[in-house]
């Protein structure tokens, strides 16, 4: 069982400013921005398996937060529960065996994702050889959910 899917930018961080400012500020600013995002499962053990120092409010390493009567702030945190994470990671075995099924199968549409308006088209270096444009009517969007809410979940369920 995956105690979480968590991620973050090994580019070089930069931190820009007009005036300034103390190390420790640069230094705070640089922490912030290697803050993990992802999906973590929705466990106060976990959580504080991944953060030792968290016993309350929002983690500064991970997508999550403790209340202070020591449960799982899930309006602060990234999370799903154990059973969740399993309907997610059943279903992405099946999302690769359907695309790669589709794929021999010579089905290789222009289907790039699109969360909340951005897409990988933004810096992909096949953009003038690929001619992906919405304005024709094959060309459509696969837009993705801007959080895995429990309707998501469910109808993952259904369709594995
Ligand atoms: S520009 Fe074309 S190849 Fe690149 S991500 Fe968009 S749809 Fe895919």
């Amino acid at each position: 069982m995956p105690a979480g899917i968590l991620y973050f930018s090994l580019l070089e961080q930069m931190v820009k400013s007009d005036k300034k400012i103390p190390e420790e500020e640069i230094e705070n600013q640089i922490r912030k921005n290697f803050k993990m995002k992802g999906l973590i499962l929705a466990d106060v053990k976990i959580i504080k398996l991944h953060d030792k120092n968290l016993t309350s409010g929002s983690s500064k390493l991970v997508p999550a937060a403790i209340t202070n009567s020591g449960e799982v702030n899930k309006k602060w945190t990234s999370g799903v529960g154990k059973e969740e994470f399993k309907v997610l990671q059943e279903y992405i075995y099946k999302t690769i065996k359907d695309i790669s099924q589709e794929i021999l199968k010579g089905k290789i549409d222009l289907k790039p994702y699109n969360k909340k308006g951005k897409t990988p088209c933004e810096y992909c270096s096949y953009k003038g050889i690929c001619g992906f444009n919405t304005k024709n009517c094959d060309n459509k969007y696969n837009y993705i959910p801007k959080k895995t809410s429990d309707d998501v979940i469910l109808k993952m369920k259904e369709e594995i």
